[in-house]
């Protein structure tokens, strides 16, 4: 069995995998630290190719960044997976792969947030992306472990006014209050909050308001909104260096064409983009965007949504400064995000909308999930029992209730495996979706005396383009293929007499451009914008080379004798 599927890997761990990895498969396998957190701890980047063939930089890539947000560790464990997988030598497919890894390279994010996964790990705290303490007074509340357990959990208090209630027949677990229950001096209703305690309390004011800390995932420029509007977001987009040392690395790497991002939970997959209509998109991006989810949901089966109109908290607000939208409108990077695990579906529950899962349980549905907790873990594993306890400000409460940490927000380590090696294989097949510049054919003949000339076809036969993206074309962030040549002259004549004009020298499209829909029956219709032929002329003998730089396609490079 695969590491990443045996226990999740803290920091510490994390190293010390990479660091073995390397030493192990260092032909394929390199990582570095793209910069420090605001902790200090460093922000890795893997780097999986076969160094033997050509540079990583000249090879289509594919970028997959993970645990942003600090609790959604299962993410660093899918990459990890996607590392193993990949250099297994056991492995049914290792030859392909090893084909593979001579013509691609993987660029990979375990952990974007280091200190936000210290943290959790250290107390499964639920903080969003970091334990920095926001400069903002938006909040009067700070979770703590007061019990000293090891964990921040939930603390409950009794009161009329409470909007949760007890599940009759479960005693502890508590369901919303509905509407219609109405106040009866024979009822009763809680008040639930995390553990904690509020700054400046006065006795009697206690805001529900409480801080999650920053969210990198509203840190990007794209649509970026303001603290005051979108809560964690921060004052400027990519102020934290967690946040621009990512976009520095993705900017920096112009080989990437396609990325994915590993969130928990739910079970969903979110196209991008989400604040322009999925509609405004040209055709062949939507298309493009459509496959990608289409194969990430056939090894998956977890639900498509848009991010611009249904996988929104509240209609018509999709989410500000997500780095998925970023790399698709601003770098033309097809992006998508992958939301791991949906316990509700192994419970047997289902739902009307995406969102419903993170803010409504019904009693009903609560017995499900009660049912499959107990056929499948340990209480401790998911829930702590009320217990009393002395609370500095609110005196005598109880702490206990749910544990989510590896129920509800990753799955529990017997469910890891399945789940790591389904988004693997759905984002694997994403990767080879990629655009791959190849020399076709090059043929040299004699036009006369010392006279050569030598054609050269050049094929994408991938399935992306080598620009990767009609918003890549639109926002003038691709780069131009450059063609180099060089010559090693055996006489001292040897030179280039005409050469391809620069502006012939094109990006090429892949087997997806044209007709999206292909059909066995009619045929196709027919381009050739594919490929491309380029002719030098060169007067005397020796060697030479050339060498075209399609960046997201690859570089092509030939030495020959004339
Ligand atoms: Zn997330």
């Amino acid at each position: 069995m695969y590491r990443s599927c045996e226990k999740y890997l803290d920091n510490d761990e994390l190293l010390i995998f990479l660091n073995e990895t390397k030493e192990k498969y260092g032909r394929y396998f390199d990582f570095e630290s793209i910069g420090k957190s605001s902790l200090g701890e460093d922000i890795y980047l893997v780097t999986l190719t076969d160094k033997d063939y050509k540079h990583h930089s000249e090879k289509p890539a594919f970028w997959i960044d993970a645990n942003i947000h600090a609790s959604e560790v299962t993410g660093t464990q899918g990459v990890l997976f996607f590392i193993e997988r990949l250099l297994d030598e056991k492995h049914k497919d290792t030859s392909k792969h090893k084909e593979l890894m001579k013509k691609m390279t993987y660029y990979l994010v375990p952990r974007f947030s280091p200190d936000g996964a210290r943290a959790f790990f250290k107390e499964s705290n639920s903080f969003r992306s970091t334990p920095l303490e926001t400069a903002y007074e938006y909040s009067n509340f700070k979770r703590h472990d007061l019990d000293g357990d090891g964990e921040i959990t939930l603390m409950r208090w009794k009161d009329k006014a409470g909007p949760f209630k007890e599940l009759a027949g479960y005693p502890g677990i508590l369901v919303p209050r509905e509407a219609s229950d109405f106040g009866l001096d024979s009822e009763t209703y809680y008040q639930v909050v995390p553990e904690g305690t509020w700054t400046d309390f006065d006795g009697f004011k206690k805001t529900k308001s409480y801080d999650f800390g920053y969210d990198f995932n509203r840190q990007s420029p794209s649509f970026f909104a303001p603290e005051g509007i979108q809560k964690g977001a921060g004052t400027l987009p990519l102020e934290f260096p967690e946040t621009r040392a990512i976009a520095e690395a993705i900017r920096a790497r112009k080989n990437i064409f396609a990325s994915n991002s590993y969130h928990t939970y739910g079970g969903f997959i979110i196209r991008t983009p989400a604040n322009v209509p999925e509609s405004s998109i040209p055709l062949e991006d939507r298309m493009r965007s459509e496959m990608i989810a289409e194969l990430l949901q056939k090894s998956t089966e977890y639900t498509v949504h848009s991010g611009s109109d249904d996988f929104v908290y509240v209609p018509g607000q999709p989410l500000p400064g997500t780095f998925d939208e970023w790399y698709y409108l601003h770098l033309g990077i097809m992006g998508m995000t992958i939301e791991y695990w949906d316990v509700w579906k192994h419970a047997g529950m289902s739902w009307k909308k995406a969102v419903e899962k993170y803010e409504t349980l019904s009693s009903e549905n609560m017995v499900k999930l009660l049912k499959w907790a107990k056929e499948n873990l340990k209480r401790d594993q998911y829930f702590k029992d009320w217990t009393s306890f002395e609370h500095p400000q609110l005196g005598r409460i109880e702490i206990g209730g749910f544990k989510t940490a590896f129920f509800l927000t990753n799955p529990p380590l017997p469910f890891l495996a399945k789940e790591i090696e389904n988004v693997f294989e759905g984002s694997f097949a994403v990767s080879r979706m990629a655009p791959l510049a190849e020399i076709d054919s090059v043929v040299t003949k004699k036009i006369e005396g010392n006279v050569s000339q030598v054609t050269v076809v050049v094929k994408n036969v991938g399935y992306f383009p080598t620009y990767g993206s009609e918003q890549a074309l639109k926002v003038k962030i691709i780069d131009k293929p450059v063609c180099k040549t060089s010559l090693n002259g055996k006489s001292g004549d040897f030179k280039i007499i005409s050469k391809p004009d620069v502006d012939s020298i094109k990006h090429l499209k892949g087997f997806s451009d044209g007709n999206p829909r292909l059909s066995p029956f009619f045929g196709t219709g027919f381009t050739h914008e594919y490929e491309q032929q380029l002719t030098w002329i060169l007067q005397g003998s020796g060697e030479f080379t050339f060498e075209i730089n399609y960046h997201k396609g690859g570089v092509v490079r030939k030495t020959l004798t004339v």
